[in-house]
C-alpha cells in the first residue's frame, strides 16, 4: 500500500458524505491520522473514524459549522490537542441554495458564500497559522498543504446556481493569491476542481436513466465519477510527490472543461 503520508496528520471538512468522505478515507489509506469535520451526519463521521481505526489508522471525528468563527477554532483547538498538529487541511464542505437569479433571496447568497467561501477562507487562515507556528516537521519537505475543494464550475458559468459559481470563482483568486502569498513559507495551496462525482449534493443528476444520460453528454470520458477518483488526487497533491506544485487548479472532470459541445465540429 502507498503510505506517502505516514506520520502526518490531515483535517478534511465535511468528511461525513460525499468527496469528503472518499479523501478522508484516502489520506487515511495513504498513512495519515485523519479529523473528520462533520456538521450534520455525526454518525457517518464516527462510521468513517471506526473504519480507519479498524485497519489500524487513527481517526476522530470534530463537529463544527465551517461558516461560524468560534466553531472554526474550538474545532483547530480539539485537533491539535488530539493530535498535536496538522499537516494537510483539505477545506471541502460545501453547499447549493440553487434559484432563478431574479427569485434568489439574499439569504441563499449569503448562505452559500458563507459555507464555500468564507468556510475555507477560516479553514485555510487557521491550518496557516498552525504551519507557521509549529514549523518544520520531517515527515514533509513542505511546512504544510492545503488543499481547497473548488468546482469546474470555477470557470464554468452556471445559470441558475449564481451563488455557487460565484464562490467557486472566488475560490480560485482565494487559492492563488495564498498560494502566491505563503510560498516562501514553502506552504503550498492548490485546488481539485471535481467535474460530476456521484454524491448527495447532485443526486437528482444522476439517480434515474434519462439523468445519468443527459448528464454523461457533459463527461467525454463517458462515466460520472466516484469520491474515490478526487480522494487519489487529495493524496498526491498532499504528498511530497508533488512538491514542486502550489497555486494550481488540479481539474477531476473526465473531461467536462473541454468544452464538449465542440467534439463534432462545435
Ligand atoms: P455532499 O453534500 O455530500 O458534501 C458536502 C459536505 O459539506 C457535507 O459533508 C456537509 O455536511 C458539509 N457541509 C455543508 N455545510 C457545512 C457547514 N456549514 N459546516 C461544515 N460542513 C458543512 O456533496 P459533495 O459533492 O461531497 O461536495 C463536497 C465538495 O465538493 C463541495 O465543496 C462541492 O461544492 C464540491 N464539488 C462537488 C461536485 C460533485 O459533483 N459532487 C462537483 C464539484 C465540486
Amino acid at each position: 500500500m502507498n503510505q506517502a503520508l505516514h506520520g502526518q496528520v490531515a483535517l478534511v471538512t465535511g468528511g461525513s458524505s460525499g468527496i469528503g468522505y472518499g479523501v478522508a478515507l484516502a489520506l487515511a489509506e495513504a498513512g495519515a491520522s485523519v479529523a473528520i469535520n462533520y456538521h450534520s451526519h455525526g454518525e457517518e463521521a464516527e462510521d468513517l473514524a471506526g473504519k480507519i481505526e479498524q485497519v489500524g489508522g487513527q481517526a476522530i471525528a470534530i463537529k463544527a459549522d465551517v461558516s461560524d468563527e468560534a466553531d472554526i477554532d474550538a474545532m483547530f483547538d480539539s485537533l491539535i490537542q488530539h493530535f498535536g498538529t496538522v499537516d494537510i487541511v483539505v477545506a471541502n464542505s460545501g453547499l447549493q441554495k440553487d434559484a432563478k437569479f431574479t427569485d434568489m433571496t439574499l439569504a441563499d447568497w449569503n448562505a452559500v458564500m458563507n459555507v464555500n467561501l468564507t468556510g475555507q477562507f477560516m479553514t485555510a487562515q487557521r491550518a496557516v497559522r498552525e504551519f507557521l507556528r509549529r514549523g518544520p516537521r520531517p515527515v514533509s519537505k513542505a511546512l504544510g498543504k492545503i488543499i481547497c475543494m473548488s468546482s469546474v464550475h470555477e470557470i464554468i458559468p452556471w445559470a441558475g446556481h449564481v451563488n455557487y459559481a460565484a464562490s467557486k470563482g472566488g475560490i480560485q483568486m482565494m487559492m492563488k493569491s495564498l498560494a502566491q502569498e505563503v510560498a516562501p513559507h514553502r506552504i503550498r495551496v492548490n485546488s481539485i476542481a471535481p467535474g460530476a462525482i456521484k454524491t448527495p449534493i447532485n443526486k437528482a443528476a444522476w439517480d434515474n436513466p434519462e439523468a445519468l444520460e443527459k448528464l454523461l453528454k457533459l463527461v467525454p470520458y463517458g462515466r460520472i465519477g466516484e469520491a474515490e477518483d478526487i480522494g487519489h488526487a487529495a493524496v498526491w497533491l498532499a504528498s511530497d510527490d508533488s512538491d514542486y506544485v502550489t497555486g494550481t487548479t488540479l481539474f477531476v472532470d473526465g473531461g467536462m472543461t473541454l468544452y464538449p459541445g465542440f467534439a463534432d465540429n462545435g
